[in-house]
C-alpha cells in the first residue's frame, strides 16, 4: 500500500526523489521516506511422515478448492513460530519441524507471504472454528486440489520439486 500520510505525525505525504528508489511518499515534517506498507504473513505446506499434504477448505475462500495453512505474523513473532502456531491452531496437529521455502508477494491483499514447510506427526484433526474441513492429499494428488496458480499451489508444486537442483531459483 501507498502511504498517503505519515503514520507517525499524520501529515500529507509529498513525493521525493529518493535516490534509486526514484519518486516515492516522503514525510515533509519527519523527513523520512514512507516506504510502502504490507501485511508480513506466514503460509505453510503442511506434511507428514508419508509425504502427504495436509490441505483444509474455507468456504469463506473457496468451496471448490482446498488451500493451505495461513495467517498473519503477529509483532513480536517471529515467522517460523507463526508458522507452527498457525499449523496447531488451524488444523491440531503437532509439527516436528519447520523449514522455509520461498517467499510470495501478494500485492492484491497488501501481503509478503513467507512459505514454509511444516512436517508433523500424521494424526486426526483437530479444526479451528476458521476451517470448515480438512483432508490428507496424496504428493500426486495434492496439486489438483488446489487453485492453478495460487500461492498454495505454487508452494506445494515447489515442494515436490525440491529433489530437482534445476528447479532451486523458480517459484
Ligand atoms: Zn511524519
Amino acid at each position: 500500500m501507498r502511504m498517503k500520510f505519515c503514520p507517525e505525525c499524520g501529515a500529507g505525504a509529498v513525493m521525493k526523489d529518493i535516490g534509486d528508489e526514484g519518486m516515492m511518499p516522503f514525510c515533509p515534517d519527519c523527513r523520512k521516506p514512507l516506504w510502502d506498507s504490507f501485511r508480513t504473513c506466514i503460509i505453510a505446506a503442511v506434511v507428514d511422515e508419508d509425504g502427504e499434504f495436509a490441505l483444509l477448505r474455507q468456504n469463506y475462500v473457496s468451496s471448490e478448492h482446498y488451500v493451505c495453512v495461513a495467517g498473519v505474523v503477529k509483532a513480536g513473532e517471529s515467522a517460523e513460530d507463526a508458522a507452527l502456531r498457525e499449523v496447531s491452531e488451524e488444523l491440531g496437529l503437532a509439527p516436528v519441524s519447520v523449514h522455509f521455502v520461498r517467499s510470495y508477494p501478494y500485492p492484491e491483499k497488501d501481503m509478503l507471504m513467507l512459505g514454509f514447510r511444516v512436517d508433523v506427526r500424521k494424526g486426526g484433526f483437530r479444526l479451528s472454528k476458521e476451517v470448515d474441513s480438512a483432508e490428507w492429499f496424496m504428493p500426486d494428488k495434492a496439486l489438483n486440489a488446489l487453485r492453478e496458480g495460487s500461492i498454495a499451489y505454487r508452494l506445494v508444486r515447489k515442494i515436490l520439486r525440491s529433489a530437482d537442483p534445476a528447479a532451486d531459483v523458480s517459484e
